[in-house]
């Protein structure tokens, strides 16, 4: 007999009946599948590892100063509209969308800027006087990355692939968008300018994968930022998780932090139990993890051969890069940078290898810095900026960088390259400065190889080449987050949480009329 069917609360005796749902993971998908859920009713334990929700969206305070961790570009505000609006809620009453303009502002070692807008014909403006030929070009790539946009997200983006056929289905669709192609030789077919290559192409980076190996799919986040815009939220992407966590709160779902779980246990071929390192523990009809998913398999579920046999295969998939990331605050404002800023170094394609293969660091990089108090002057004491800067790095399993050693040199580095660039004075009006290697990719969030973004998305990893949103042997157990479909970037874990929750919430249906699948 079940806990639905038994009617029992998991840790609180006597609570009301009906089903319960654990989730492991308070990273965006694991905050969106557990509003889904508990909007619908399903009493819901949202169960996190570190001392506050976000997963890579965690902040840090330094001396005043306030650090979003990890995303800070806020693409598709309609997808995190639609978690409020489950329970006749408002977005808007919780957390304030600050447009960001421009979306990035790019800039090249010879001086060339570039500032990748919403504003057609400011970026006309920009392509004709960089590559006039470039302008038909960037119209007809528009129009090809809408036309994906419309297919690979509108209709795909958070409908689980579970089976084959589902594969096969869109297949024609696949073909037809020349999702075989890589993003960059994509690019590369309607512009010709290297520069402006690298600018429409650079995207894919912001879910974990190479422009010149990711499928050509992934043009879509062009459309998709075009369609909705770039926004940043006031108080930084830290208010946006604490806007999910109040959300799931007044819904009456339960938070547990600072409770990494250490075993799901299976019972008669079910997920039942999920047990937290210092020993609490709690009986569930379904279990979702938004975990790691060679975590999931290898650890949570490692007791059993099929959990240790599944961690194994899926070691086996090439997982995104790292990113080594700088955090640093100065006692002085810099009006003139823009919020978003992407650094391209010397090289491009053969930094891009390096960063993808390893096994070396590369002496250059290329970097985005983050500059939000250009936006949001309350992450600084008066007068200070914050900031944060990140280099994608190989993962721990392509390069055998010792990062205890190499972090403090290769954050100088940084430093140093940022100062004599971008922000003259940088050292001496430092204030503050953390920094977070692949090490603590691995470590703190427990992800596979220390990688960024988990599973690589390249065509043969994505949709039901991806680890599925249900499990296929364990059918009350579900994955969410960037391992899953349709991938990393908030709108991927987002769509994945619609994905798994619509799995689940059949699935529980299901159980309360006596039936297990
Ligand atoms: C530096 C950086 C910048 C980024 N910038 C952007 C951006 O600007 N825009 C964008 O859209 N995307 C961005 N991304 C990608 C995006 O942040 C991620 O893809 C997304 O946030 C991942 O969400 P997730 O739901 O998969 O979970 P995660 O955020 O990975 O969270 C998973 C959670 O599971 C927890 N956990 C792990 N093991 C256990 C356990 N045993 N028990 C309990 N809990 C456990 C972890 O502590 C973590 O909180 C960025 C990523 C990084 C790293």
């Amino acid at each position: 007999m079940s806990a639905l069917e038994r009617g029992e609360a998991a840790g609180a005796a006597g609570a009301e009946a009906g089903p319960r749902a654990a989730v492991i993971g308070a990273g965006f998908g694991g905050l969106a599948l557990a509003i889904r859920l508990q909007s619908a009713g399903i009493r819901t334990t949202l169960i996190e590892k570190r001392d506050k929700p976000g997963g890579r969206a965690y902040v840090y305070e330094d001396a005043g100063f306030v650090f979003d961790a990890g995303p800070t570009v806020i693409t598709d505000p309609t997808a995190l509209e639609a978690l409020f609006e489950l329970s006749g809620r408002r977005l808007s009453d919780y957390v304030e969308l600050l447009p960001v303009s421009p979306f990035y502002q790019l800039r090249w070692e010879d001086g060339f800027r570039f500032d990748y807008d919403n504003d057609l014909e400011a970026l006309n403006r920009q392509i004709a006087a960089k590559s006039p030929a470039d302008v038909e070009g960037y119209r007809r790539f528009l129009a090809y990355s809408q036309e994906v946009f419309r297919e690979g997200y509108e209709k795909l983006g958070s409908v689980p692939f579970l089976d084959f056929w589902s594969m096969v289905r869109v297949a024609p669709q696949l073909m037809r968008l020349q999702s075989q192609r890589s993003v960059y030789s994509m690019v590369s077919r309607f512009i010709r300018d290297p520069q402006l290559r690298e600018a429409f192409s650079f995207h894919s980076l912001l879910v974990g994968g190479n422009p010149f190996t990711t499928s050509a799919i992934y043009s879509l986040i062009h459309a998709l930022e075009r369609k909705w815009g770039v926004w940043f939220a006031r108080g930084g992407t830290g208010a946006l998780v604490r806007a999910l966590v109040q959300l799931f709160e007044e819904l009456g779902g339960e938070l547990r932090l600072s409770a990494p779980v250490a075993e799901i246990s299976v019972e008669g071929g079910r997920a039942r139990r999920v047990t937290t390192a210092d020993g609490w523990s709690g009986t569930f009809d379904a279990v979702a993890s938004n975990a790691d998913v060679v975590h999931t398999y290898g650890t949570l579920l490692g007791a059993s051969d099929a959990g240790r046999k599944r961690a194994e295969s899926l070691k086996r998939k090439r997982f995104s890069m790292s990113l080594f990331v700088v955090y640093f605050g100065l006692k002085r404002e810099h009006p003139e940078l823009k919020h978003h800023m992407v650094l391209f170094g010397p090289r491009y394609r053969e930094l891009l290898k390096d960063i993808f293969e390893g096994p070396e660091l590369a002496e250059d990089f290329s970097l985005y810095l983050h500059a939000p108090s250009v936006t949001d002057p309350s992450l600084a004491p008066p007068g200070c900026s914050a900031y944060y800067v990140l280099s994608p790095v190989p993962h721990l399993g392509t390069s055998a960088v010792d990062w205890a050693a190499e972090g403090p040199r290769y954050r100088d580095r940084i430093l140093d390259y940022l100062e004599a660039r971008t922000i003259p004075g940088l050292r001496e009006d430092l204030v503050t400065c953390r920094h977070f290697t692949p090490l603590d990719f691995r470590d703190e969030l427990n992800a596979h190889q220390g990688s960024a973004f988990s599973v690589e998305p390249i065509l043969t990893q994505s949709a039901w080449f991806r680890p599925h949103n249900r499990d296929a042997e364990i059918p009350n157990l579900y994955l969410v987050g960037a391992g899953t479909h349709p991938g990393a970037g908030i709108p991927g874990v987002v769509g994945s949480a619609k994905a798994t929750a619509g799995l689940m919430l059949e699935d529980l249906a299901f159980l309360s009329q006596g039936r297990t699948r």
